[in-house]
């Protein structure tokens, strides 16, 4: 693949393999298993598989191949491993990396699995995790030491839409030799800017934006080809976490798609939380790309977008805010985001519930929160539904 082509081009035709029938789209390769032409050729494939050699689905397919070879292109990256779903990437990367005596920094505000993660099972590991402030550049070089392995963190947090200066980040992780997992299912592939800012592996949850249509859980894992085909594929291959061909094939049939959703479904997000700022039933609306989000001035640097999410938050305790979920029309209250349908989501009874309230207070995850995800519908008539029901508040 030329690496001259712009992304529309590489998200449309990356990694694409042809069978010997020249089938325009891409094949569907339903198969767990592979023969070989003879004993001496699958001996010579368990010791070494070539590019496009496959012994069993568990460890790679061709189909899963053309999405993970389309997915490293887009986001920057060598190569990537594709998993059934965002956890399995985050806990293979984290697992494949990791081992018991090391030192993990992470920022606070994270998605609730991966919390589980680093605080439950790692720890239990003899991980020792500190969790900071992300967006406190000073907090993360007090807790970065000389005998930090690895930092994780979400470039842009979930539900309250912190922004980390990742770039700030990597170079205080570089310098005391830990390797940075970047956590970029809010940022969009289309917006992530973890290779540029020189992050070492970044996992997506490709359930959000690449799917983006509410059907398929997967997830991916893009670093050096050393990595990826190094600890990363032993890992997860041995471990059960591969990616279905069906939900791979249906993925690559997103990919075609991407660009565009996205950058309609940002623009109509940027116009809804320009539309809402100040209207006098919210305390906040909380969107990178507006010029009172704390970290705008960085988001903007880092991407050209604030994404497809917003948080507003409403002035009044949880059965105001019940009021405002339950007149919405168009909108679904569900706990997904990034689909083509609009989405509302109450954090602190539904994603976040299991938070102890303190936890809650210092993440900002008030009864009055509510995450705003903008799909495919037009903006006048999301704006015009998220207005009528704020009325009901
Ligand atoms: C959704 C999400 C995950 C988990 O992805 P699944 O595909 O649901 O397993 C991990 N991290 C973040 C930031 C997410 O938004």
């Amino acid at each position: 693949m030329s690496d001259t082509r712009k992304l529309r081009t590489t998200l449309v035709h990356g990694g694409a393999r042809r069978s010997q029938y020249g089938e325009v789209s891409e094949a569907m390769f339903l198969t767990q298993g592979f023969v070989y032409d003879s004993a001496e050729q699958a001996e010579a494939r368990f010791v070494k598989a070539g590019p496009d050699e496959f012994i069993y689905a568990r460890y790679g397919n061709p189909t899963v191949r053309m999405f993970e070879d389309r997915m490293a292109a887009i986001t920057g990256y060598e190569d990537a491993f594709a998993t059934a779903s965002g956890m399995a990437a985050v806990n293979g990367a984290l697992m494949a990396l990791l081992k018991a005596g090391d030192h993990v920094v992470s920022s606070r505000a994270l998605f609730g699995s991966c919390l589980y993660v680093l605080e439950d099972v790692l720890a239990r590991f003899g991980v020792e995790i500190t969790l900071v402030d992300g967006t406190d550049n000073a907090a993360w070089d007090a807790a970065i030491r000389p005998d930090t392995t690895l930092v994780f963190l979400e470039a842009i947090s979930n539900p309250t839409l912190e922004v980390i200066d990742l770039a700030h980040v990597v170079e205080v992780a570089h310098r005391n030799g830990a390797k940075v997992i970047v956590d970029d299912a809010m940022a969009t592939p289309i917006y992530s800017y973890a290779a540029a800012c020189g992050a070492d592996l970044c996992v997506i949850s490709t359930t959000k934006h690449v799917d983006g249509q509410g059907r398929m859980l997967g997830g991916v894992v893009c670093g050096t080809r050393e990595t990826i085909r190094g600890p990363i594929e032993s890992y997860l291959k041995h471990t059960g976490a591969a990616l279905n061909p069906f939900s791979a094939w249906v993925h690559l049939k997103s990919l075609d798609t991407l660009d565009l959703r996205v950058r309609a479904q940002s623009g109509a997000a940027m116009q809804i939380a320009e539309a809402l700022e100040g209207h006098p039933k919210l305390k906040a609306v909380r969107y990178p790309q507006l010029p009172s989000h704390p970290q705008h001035k960085v988001a903007m640097t880092q991407a050209a977008s604030g994404g497809t999410v917003l948080s507003i938050e409403i002035d009044g305790d949880r059965e105001a805010c019940f009021r405002f979920f339950n007149a919405l029309e168009i909108f679904t209250i569900s706990n997904n985001f990034a689909d083509s349908k609009s989405i509302a989501t109450h954090p602190a009874t539904t994603t976040h519930q299991r938070l102890p309230q303190e936890q809650k207070d210092i993440l900002g995850i008030t009864p009055g929160l509510v995450r705003v995800s903008i799909g495919l519908e037009d903006p006048e008539d999301l704006l015009a539904d998220l207005r009528q029901a704020l009325d009901a508040v």
